[in-house]
């Protein structure tokens, strides 16, 4: 078996998620044979860095073997079970150290299977919250500008990305949307701490006008990262949590991306030292493993849904695999990692080091900025330093990038035109000056056409 005759079969049958499958007339199809720590090995024997945590779920490496064994002592244990009216130990374990290691407060856990479903059940228990108290006029929800929380409807409609969401906006619930917190926009002198600050007056106009019929704000705390890995400073949410209080407004905390240690705090909420009334987690949950999200909630969230059946109150929402066992024990092993290895103090070096490895961009002519939040680092590429001009999407500048890297054996996957690490937490300080090394000569590679 070899890459062709594995791509050749892909195309005559496959449609990849976010692809225009055009595009596969020119770019290879890679089929990937075996994984081990953030290497990826295809059919051919060529191997690739996974520096994007393969779509920033990948926490731990490739073939873990603390979550191997763990997964294979499961599958002869229990594979799944049905989750309403039967539970199982592995969901129940989960569940107490997710309300143990998530900000105070958080003391009630809702799974579902991927993390658009999770911001699907975040938006209905809010909007269903208010509707058993009364308040039935609570029906809208507030979002951030170049926000983005998952495909399916729901999560679509409270995102802002254009590229995923205007063909698709006859079908979406209106959204009340506010200019974001996002640093890049910050005057010349201007902090980030600053800079979020004046954006809140913005947020604070909204709520304050808004908040009679708003059930939640939903945001993504620090990094924007689907939003070309956009970040702000931790005081917009201390503000934001503030005011939701003042105003009686929900606060949904979409951690799927930066929870688990992206962000340099095992969440990222730690950093305003804020609780949120739903915190939504998955990606990294489960290590990389297998499709998982939760649903941390408050005691206050889940008693408004507590009382007799014929009251009618309940929250009827499932997903077939919802609490699925094996999912279960990965999330355990993931987060028996972090705690067994101190992952969240060891990673301050790669922190420091990929600052340092970020230090030649900052200077390039063609490099608007390069913003570090945590194990997030990403480099805005653009047409005019000074200007900050873009360069036209057409030209697909990132995409050369991506093949450039591809060609030396690192696998870059850059967000329109924004370069970006989000590494597995067991790369090497070696392989972080080889992503750099990379990283700079696709740049080079992709001015040039
Ligand atoms: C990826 C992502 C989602 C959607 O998760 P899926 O599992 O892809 O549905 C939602 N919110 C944020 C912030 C994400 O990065």
């Amino acid at each position: 078996m070899n890459n062709k005759i594995l791509a050749n079969r892909d195309l005559a049958v496959l449609w990849h998620p976010c692809t225009q499958m055009k595009d596969h007339e020119n770019l290879p199809m890679i089929p990937i044979k075996t994984g081990r720590g953030v290497w990826l090995e295809d059919f051919d024997g060529k191997r690739y860095l996974d520096a994007v945590s393969s779509w920033w779920v990948n926490l731990f490496g490739h073939a873990n073997p603390i979550i191997n064994a763990a997964l294979k002592e499961q599958l002869d244990t229990l594979e799944h079970v049905i989750f309403a009216g039967f539970t199982h130990e592995t969901g129940i374990k989960l569940a107490e150290k997710l309300v143990d290691i998530t900000p105070a407060g958080l003391n009630r856990c809702f799974y579902a299977d991927n993390g658009s479903a999770a911001v699907e059940v975040a938006l209905k228990m809010s909007f269903h919250y208010w509707r058993n108290g009364g308040q039935t006029q609570k029906t809208k929800f507030i979002t951030l500008e170049n926000s983005y929380h998952g495909e399916t409807l729901g999560a679509l409609a409270v995102g802002n990305v254009a590229l995923y969401k205007e063909t698709y906006a006859p079908l979406l619930m209106d959204v009340i949307t506010v200019p974001g917190p996002d640093c890049y926009f910050r005057e010349v002198g201007e902090t980030w701490a600053e800079y979020s600050t004046r954006r809140f007056t913005l947020m604070e106009q909204a709520l304050q006008q808004h908040a009679g019929t708003v059930c939640a704000v939903i945001i993504e705390p620090l990094v924007q990262c689907a939003g070309s890995m956009r970040m702000y400073d931790p005081v917009y949410l201390k503000l934001l949590r503030q005011a939701c209080d003042k105003y009686g407004v929900h606060l949904i905390a979409d951690e799927i991306a930066v929870g688990f240690g992206r962000t340099g705090t095992l969440f990222a909420c730690e950093q305003a030292s804020i609780s949120p009334d739903f915190l939504c987690l998955s990606k990294g949950l489960t290590g990389g493993y297998l499709p998982l999200s939760a649903v941390l909630t408050t005691d206050n969230i889940y008693q408004a849904f507590y009382a007799d059946y014929t009251q009618l109150t309940a929250f009827l929402h499932s997903h077939s695999y919802t609490g699925n066992a094996l999912a279960c024990r990965a999330a355990l092993a993931t987060i028996g990692i972090f705690q067994q290895d101190n992952v969240i103090n060891k990673n301050q070096r790669l922190i420091a080091k990929l600052a340092e490895v970020a230090v030649r961009f900052h200077d390039h002519p063609n490099v608007a900025e390069v913003r570090q939040t945590g194990m997030i680092l990403a480099i805005e590429l653009v047409k005019n330093k000074a200007t900050r001009e873009p360069f036209a999407w057409q030209e697909r500048r990132g995409l050369k990038v991506y093949q450039y890297a591809l060609a030396q054996g690192v696998l870059l996957r850059p967000l329109g035109n924004v370069i970006y690490f989000m590494p597995p937490y067991v790369i090497t300080e070696a392989e972080l000056e080889l992503l750099a090394e990379v990283a700079w000569h696709g740049i080079q590679y992709a001015l040039k056409g």
